[in-house]
């Protein structure tokens, strides 16, 4: 298989068949620290671009070999938007995907465009990455082709989720003595609180990056949530901790009313005793569970 890879099983969206529109070399419009790929010079083309029924043939052979696929995930070795026929591929992907989910991953430079616009409204799933509001930041960490403005995206991400029905996610990839502060998450939040995502997933390098930058541990993740209130955040952790937290009912109610707790944050951070506190409160509809894109959370209703 030339185009497709996998599956993957992700936490964050279940069983995964990635697609690469861009096998041969990275083609990116951004050439971030954090890269897991080499660093290479910003470009906004795809160098021989992949035919959209060679595509679609080969997620037809790996949806027939892995039935247990959950989501069909458009990524690249770069930027999956830049793909001149996007809107063919997500129409054609939509006509065989059958039950399962079409997700795409994207580092958000296009959405202005409107043509790209037009193709992500068709997808379930869209993940948007955003590192940094302020212009400073986005230029030292996501390292843009010249003339992406990091304003102009952030007001087209609020135009397009106001017009997206389907699940909007956000990813913020900290890097330590970059965006690692409160005052960079703050400006993210106040973008986020016009964008409305379903869920924000918060993480930190953890392969190899292009460039020498390093990763924050987990206890500055967990600091930096915490300037996000009222939404779904889902931390990307490696380490259990040892401890876990006894919260009463008031306790787990005030908690869930003002920050959703993903059912990985439970297995975290709750007792044995606070889980069945959780349990029961579910159980009388004080609480309730939903799936975001494949990560259950608890809220209030
Ligand atoms: S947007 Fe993704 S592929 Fe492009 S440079 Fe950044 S991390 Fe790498």
């Amino acid at each position: 298989m030339r185009y497709t890879f996998g599956p993957v099983n992700s936490r964050r969206f279940g069983l995964s068949l990635g697609i690469d529109l861009s096998p041969d070399q990275k083609s990116c419009n951004f050439d971030c620290v954090y890269c897991e790929l080499s660093g290479a010079k910003p470009t906004d083309k795809i160098s021989n671009p992949p035919k959209v029924k060679e595509v679609i043939k080969e997620v037809k052979e790996s949806l027939c070999k892995f039935p247990d696929i959950k989501v069909i995930t458009i990524t690249s070795n770069g930027e999956p938007t830049l793909y001149e026929h996007l809107d063919e591929l997500v129409n054609g992907l939509n006509k065989i995907k059958e039950d399962k989910k079409l997700l795409i991953l994207t580092n958000s430079s296009t959405i202005c465009d409107e043509k790209v616009q037009k193709a992500l409204l068709k997808i379930d799933i869209v993940k948007f990455s955003l590192d940094c509001a302020s212009t400073k930041c986005f230029k030292k960490i996501d390292r843009p082709l010249k003339g992406i403005d990091i304003t102009d995206i952030t007001k087209c991400m609020v135009e397009f989720s106001n017009i997206f029905t389907n699940t909007l996610i956000v990813e913020i990839l900290v890097v330590k003595g970059i965006n690692d502060n409160k005052k960079e998450m703050r400006e993210i939040y106040q973008v986020l609180k016009d964008i409305k995502p379903h869920r924000v997933d918060i993480g930190t390098i953890d392969r190899p990056p292009a460039y020498k930058v390093e990763a924050v541990d987990e206890k500055k993740l967990e600091e930096l949530s915490h300037c996000f209130d009222n939404i779904a955040i889902s931390l990307i952790r490696k380490n259990i901790p040892d401890k876990k937290e006894n919260f009463s009912k008031e306790e787990i109610l005030n908690l869930l009313s003002h920050r959703p707790q993903s059912e990985w944050d439970i297995e975290y951070f709750f007792s044995e005793d606070s889980k069945k506190i959780l349990e029961k409160l579910l159980f009388d509809h004080k609480i309730i569970k939903e799936d975001i894109a494949g990560v259950a959370f608890y809220t209030t209703p």
